[in-house]
C-alpha cells in the first residue's frame, strides 16, 4: 500500500481528526502541550480551566507560586516537573517573546519544556505551519504500517514521514495518525476487525484474532 492509499484510508476513516486540547489561544494551546507529555488530552482537559482561570496569560504564570501551580495540576503524572515546565516557558515567552507564543523551532526548543515534539505542535497548531510532530501514537502506527522501521527513533520516524507524505498534508494526517492510534490501533489489544491496514500491517500475526473471528 502506498502513502497515498495509507492517506486515503485515514481520509475516509477520520475526516474530522483534529488537536482534542482544549485551549482559547496560543498561549493556552502550548501550555496544554506542555502538560500532555505522558498523560492522556482528556486528563490536561480537566486541569487546565483552573489553571487557566488562575493564570489566564503568560505574565501571570511567570509570576506563579510553584506550589499554587503544583496543586492546580497535581493530578498529572510527573506534575512537579511540569509546573516548573509551563512557570519556565511562561517566563521565557514573556522576558524574551514579549509575551507572544514563538513561530519557529529553534525558539521554540530554546524554551524550558518545550522538545522537538512539542515544538511541532505548537508550530502546526498556533501558528498553522506545516510539521509533523511524533509522538507515542505516531510511532506505533508508523511502524505497523510499514512507513518506520521498528527500531527507528522518534527523529528518524519525523523525517520519514515527512518525506512520504506531502507538505500540505503534515498536519492533518499527523491527527488522523493519533486518532488512528487512540480509538483503533491501540498498543494493547487494537481493534484489528475494523481496520483497513490489516493485510499490510507488521502486527498482524499477534493481533489477526478478535473474539474467535479472523480480521482478513
Ligand atoms: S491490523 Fe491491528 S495492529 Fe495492525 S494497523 Fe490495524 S489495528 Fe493496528
Amino acid at each position: 500500500m502506498t502513502p497515498e492509499e495509507i492517506i486515503g484510508h485515514l481520509d475516509r476513516l477520520y475526516p474530522d481528526a483534529r488537536c482534542e486540547l482544549d485551549h482559547r489561544n496560543d498561549y493556552e494551546m502550548a501550555v496544554a502541550v506542555i502538560l500532555s507529555a505522558q498523560t492522556t488530552d482528556a486528563s490536561v482537559n480537566r486541569v487546565t480551566p483552573g489553571l487557566f482561570e488562575r493564570f489566564p496569560d503568560p505574565a501571570s504564570l511567570a509570576a506563579a507560586d510553584q506550589q499554587e501551580v503544583e496543586e492546580l495540576i497535581s493530578s498529572l503524572g510527573l506534575y512537579r516537573n511540569k509546573a516548573r515546565s509551563i512557570i519556565g516557558f511562561a517566563k521565557g515567552v514573556t522576558e524574551r517573546f514579549e509575551g507572544r507564543v514563538p513561530a519557529s523551532m529553534d525558539e521554540l526548543v530554546s524554551l524550558p519544556g518545550v522538545g522537538r515534539k512539542c515544538a511541532n505542535v505548537i508550530l502546526a497548531e498556533c501558528h498553522g505551519i506545516p510539521s509533523l510532530a511524533v509522538d507515542t501514537h505516531v510511532s506505533r502506527v508508523s511502524k505497523r504500517l510499514g512507513l518506520a522501521y521498528a527500531k527507528d527513533t522518534v527523529d528518524v520516524i519525523e523525517r520519514k514521514l515527512c518525506r512520504k507524505i506531502p507538505r500540505e498534508r503534515w498536519i492533518r494526517t499527523h491527527h488522523q495518525m493519533i486518532f488512528f492510534g487512540r480509538y483503533l490501533c491501540h498498543a494493547r489489544n487494537p481493534k484489528c476487525i475494523r481496520c483497513p491496514f490489516v493485510k499490510i500491517c507488521h502486527e498482524k500475526k499477534k493481533n489477526l484474532k478478535i473474539g474467535g473471528l479472523t480480521a482478513v
